[in-house]
């Protein structure tokens, strides 16, 4: 792949300010992008509305900031694309089907949907919109983790793409935004690992192509449990940014990086990264 092409994105939902976790994915993604001279693009993912937490947005974005991690073009948001979603919906047409079976209905008859209203239309509100699953992708491969099989069955089921609160599903959001923003490389936290295989059933028959992934390593707490909001994760201080992201670039595995300042330190880790990935060398 030619560098300049490279496109890779930070996607944070903005329930709440960045943690060091988050801060783990920003800096490994930004990296990434900078050492292959390519392009990293910030995205708010607020399309599951009632989640996002007023302000954190601009909270997110300034903290990104003040760890020197400035982003390229502009910065999107999930929330004003509803109309994009829509339309690639309808794109779908009869690959999709409406379901209205409970949580509780679905479990009793196993661990993962099994289709039960596909020859069952139509259905009655409210309805959660399902999609046919009939090429699932079941392996990856991530420059982290290597060769990844998919880990459950559920990697094949008919799965969801617009909820039935009516909100978008996550996982439709994502591909419709990466493929929309050129997106060519994905970096984020390994929590996301698993339904890469989802999105990349998603990716493959919205473009005809899939994305280089890599999955960072989880920064976890005292107990073993990941750094999350849902967890109470402490925000970043941007006061300690140069030690946040000293912290942060001893968990990307690229040890020490001696620097007094944050440019400093930015210039450093983008050679330290290039180094650990051989990027750019022949
Ligand atoms: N919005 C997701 C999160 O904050 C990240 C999605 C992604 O990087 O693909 O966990």
């Amino acid at each position: 792949r030619q560098s300049s092409e490279y496109r890779g994105r930070f996607a944070p939902t903005p329930s709440g300010p960045l943690h060091f976790g988050s801060l783990v994915a920003a800096l490994g993604s930004y990296l990434d992008a900078k050492a292959h001279q390519g392009k990293w693009l910030v995205r708010i993912e607020d399309v599951d509305k009632p989640r996002a937490v007023a302000q954190a947005d601009s909270v997110i974005l300034q903290q990104l900031e003040q760890h020197g991690l400035c982003w390229d073009e502009s910065v999107i948001y999930q929330s004003q694309r509803d109309q994009r979603y829509r339309l690639v919906l309808q794109q779908l047409g009869t690959e999709l089907y409406h379901c209205d079976c409970s949580r509780q209905q679905i479990r009793a008859r196993g661990d993962c949907y099994d289709g039960y209203c596909r020859d069952r239309q139509p259905r009655s509100t409210p309805y959660a919109v399902r999609f046919k699953n009939d090429d699932p992708v079941t392996r990856l491969d991530d420059r982290w983790h290597g060769h990844v099989e998919a880990n459950s069955d559920c990697v094949r089921e008919d799965f969801i793409v617009r909820r039935r609160d009516e909100l978008f599903a996550y996982q439709l959001a994502v591909v419709v935004d990466d493929i929309d923003q050129g997106i060519t490389d994905i970096v984020r936290g390994s929590d996301l690992l698993q339904p890469s295989f989802w999105q990349l059933t998603l990716w493959q028959r919205l473009s005809g192509r899939q994305p280089r992934l890599m999955h960072l390593p989880l920064v976890t707490d005292a107990e073993g449990r990941k750094l999350s909001k849902q967890n109470h994760a402490a925000p970043i201080d941007s006061a300690n940014a140069l030690e946040n992201l000293k912290k942060a670039a001893t968990v990307l595995g690229l040890g020490e990086i001696a620097a007094d300042n944050i440019d400093d330190f930015i210039k450093k880790a983008i050679i330290a990264w290039s180094k650990q990935w051989r990027i750019g060398a022949n």
